[in-house]
């Protein structure tokens, strides 16, 4: 029997508390005098990015900024996906989310012809081999021209029903015909019993409202809970009057948003030469005040879409915190809880008798934990521990 281990001056809602560890659970969590040194939270997980590009920046520039210069680049870049450069950038991917203190992972997986790509089997393989350290889901990123083909739809579906992860996924952005060819992956994702998880709207032109169809659709169907929309950044350039509606029918359907800080406001309202005026982030503060679940994703890493960024989900936090004006402390379920939810897995609470997953970020409290880059210590069941990328 492990010797019980005590933490102490933990900031959880609010109050300073203690710790008691036994084994691999929360054995007490009990008052403590003086104040939190340390800020407690559920191992954060993130429900967006792309395992299968992540890393590819330095050979796939584009030549221009903007979403469309980026998926060219990465179109390009599909010559050197083999293998062992698939491998050796998710397994990159997945240390540093690891060593970043994540517990899981949704990777969206390029689907650019009907036939399966290879990233799909491999990230597959990878899910395997990291199965107990980092759950790992995958998405089908499809054309909707594809999925909702009559032809090839149905084959991709029993597909991914078959090898995958039980979630099903798409892209659309002012498609032609989108609504008959959404409600044929609806239909679809009902007849598997798959989760719908969409790139939606990823642009700044107000017509673009493919969320509003998804929305529509998911209460006709009764997927509450089952549906996630990335992006939605035409509802940012709609008139609030307008948009108003559409969030309360997304909340009374159960549609949830993903908001992608880091790739929006680096592809929105760009133009070589001229600063951006417009930042393309969906409105969340409105979102989740009409009662919608909004979580947020790294999105890309290193890639043609952003050149920057990590698999940490505290940084995403820290920079939808900057870009969007949060408190961060009333956003962390944003990266845990919510974003559990979001991708059909089981709750992670701070609590006794709850397994010992969750991290330490040094500060008083959570503007002082995340105001720089995070001190931070790891626990796994019971076990702190510390791993490089
Ligand atoms: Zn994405």
């Amino acid at each position: 029997m492990s010797t019980p281990l005590a933490l102490d001056h933990i900031g959880l809602n609010g109050a300073c508390v203690s710790l008691r560890l036994e084994g691999a659970r929360i054995a007490a969590i009990a008052p403590c005098d003086g104040v939190p040194l340390w800020q407690v939270m559920p191992l954060p997980v993130d429900p967006h990015v792309h395992l299968d590009k992540s890393f590819i920046w330095p050979r796939a520039r584009p030549a221009e900024p903007g979403l469309f210069r980026a998926i060219e680049a990465t179109l390009a870049d599909k010559v050197n996906w083999s293998e062992v450069d698939l491998r050796a950038r998710a397994e990159l991917a997945l240390t540093e989310a690891h060593a970043a203190g994540q517990s899981a992972l949704r990777s969206h997986v390029d689907w650019g012809e009907p036939d399966t790509p290879l990233a799909w089997s491999l990230l597959g393989d990878l899910a395997a081999e990291w199965r107990g350290r980092i759950t790992l889901q995958r998405a089908p990123l499809v054309s909707l021209d594809v999925l909702g083909d009559a032809d090839h739809g149905p084959a991709i579906a029993a597909h991914v029903a078959a090898t995958g992860d039980g979630v099903l996924g798409a892209f659309l952005y002012r498609h032609a015909d989108y609504p008959e060819k959404l409600a044929r992956i609806f239909r679809l994702a009902a007849d598997h019993g798959l989760r719908l998880d969409f790139h939606v709207d990823e642009g700044l032109e107000p017509e673009a409202q493919g969320f509003d169809e998804i929305v529509r659709l998911t209460g006709h169907h009764g997927m509450a809970g089952r549906v996630l929309c990335g992006h939605a950044c035409s509802l940012s350039v709609r008139p609030p009057d307008a948009v108003a509606p559409v969030l309360d029918a997304a909340a009374t359907a159960g549609v949830a948003l993903c908001v992608l800080p880091a790739t929006n406001l680096w592809l929105q309202d760009g133009q070589p030469g001229r600063t951006p005026r417009l930042r393309g982030l969906a409105p969340l503060h409105e979102a989740r005040a009409a009662g919608m679940q909004v979580v947020f994703g790294a999105d890309n890493v290193a890639d043609p879409f952003y050149p920057f960024g990590s698999f940490d989900a505290l940084e995403t936090l820290r920079l939808a915190c900057t870009a969007a004006h949060l408190d961060p402390a009333e956003w962390l379920g944003a990266i845990t809880t919510n974003a559990t939810a979001a991708m059909g897995l089981p709750l992670p609470r701070i609590a006794r008798s709850a397994p010992a997953n969750f991290l330490l970020l040094q500060g008083r409290d959570w503007n002082d934990a995340l105001r720089r880059a995070p001190v931070r210590r790891i626990f796994r069941n019971g076990v702190e521990t510390r791993d490089t990328p």
